[in-house]
């Protein structure tokens, strides 16, 4: 028997929600992952989020202390409303919290997920022994958290921690899927690198041969994974599309740091994953863009929870 109390931490996507056991060190004890109705009413997609918590507490015998709801924003964390995110159509101004505490009449805590990740970083993970932290996801999007005074900072309305958005380049042609010109997730996002790689294999066919090779022909289908893949095997083009992006990037994080100074940078998420290999390079190009001096102590790393960062970021917001 397992004897100290754990929490349930939802993972809940536009796709997929998943569900674990998470006991007070961080660790997920079990896990299960159901499909989200997102597309068939309110009702359906608490029902969705339902089944997946169920199938966790059948599974685990221990006492179960509060359940951590990580969902796509925007959202009220203090009222425990979902507002009106985009991947998730089924809810408009849903009450999901109180539903919830509800159903299982435990005390139940929701934030976005990128502020739930950020926790998770910040109270287990790769940011536990420092005081604060900025922390980005990056994938199809830029999700950011702030962590100050181990703490998430909400801001006014819980609006705070939309660093995705930052405008690196207003003049941009590019519109972010937010309505800006120029945000660094329109400019380092997966999407992002995919676009900068296609420009740049039409531009220059005979470099961009390794690409269209993986890409079948068809240069629409290069993707961010692809540009990954060539930079792996040496290719040349792939590797300045991937040296471009970690430029914009160390603008963008001079920025940061300029601002709130956090005692560590994590970054996470799959496109994260392939920045990571660069984290040099983003070091020795950050002076340019900071003026803080020591701005190259501030440690870079990789984020500890991967594809588990829902989950265990949901259970830290019961800490
Ligand atoms: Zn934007």
């Amino acid at each position: 028997m397992h004897s100290s109390a754990c929490y349930v931490g939802v993972d809940i996507g536009g796709t997929k929600v998943g569900a674990g056991i998470v006991n007070r060190e961080g660790e997920i004890l079990w896990q299960s992952r159901v499909p989200m109705v997102s597309d068939a009413g309110a009702k359906a997609g608490l029902n969705a989020v339902r089944r997946a918590i169920d199938a966790v507490m059948q599974s685990f015998p221990g006492p179960i202390t509060a359940i951590g709801l990580s969902c796509p924003g925007p959202l009220n964390p203090v009222s425990g409303v979902v507002l009106n995110p985009p991947n998730l159509p089924c809810w408009r101004n849903f009450p999901l919290r109180k539903l919830i505490e509800e159903a299982y009449c435990v005390p139940v805590f929701l934030d976005n997920d990128a502020n739930a990740a950020a926790l998770a970083e910040g109270v287990w993970g790769a940011a536990k022994d420092y005081n604060s932290c900025f922390y980005a996801t990056i994938g199809t999007g830029i999700g950011t958290g702030i962590i100050l005074d181990r703490l998430i900072h909400r801001g006014r309305t819980g609006s705070a921690a939309e660093g995705g958005h930052l405008v690196i380049d207003y003049r941009q042609a590019e519109v972010c899927g937010c309505g800006k010109r120029g945000c660094i997730e329109s400019l380092a996002s997966g999407p992002a690198i995919a676009r900068r790689a296609r420009a740049k294999a039409v531009e220059q066919s005979e470099r961009g041969k390794t690409l269209l090779e993986l890409a079948r022909g068809d240069i629409e289908n290069i993707t961010a994974e692809m540009v990954g893949q060539a930079w792996n095997d040496g290719d040349a083009l792939a590797t300045e599309v991937l040296r471009d992006t970690t430029d914009l990037l160390a603008v963008w994080l001079g920025n940061i740091i300029d601002l709130i100074e956090p005692e560590i940078i994590v970054v996470g998420g799959g496109v994260g994953e392939l920045i990571s290999h660069f984290f040099e390079r983003i070091r020795s190009e950050l002076p340019k863009w900071s003026i803080n001096q020591r701005c190259c102590e501030i440690p870079l790393t990789f984020a500890s929870y991967g594809s588990n960062s829902g989950i265990a970021g949901a259970a830290a917001l019961c800490m």
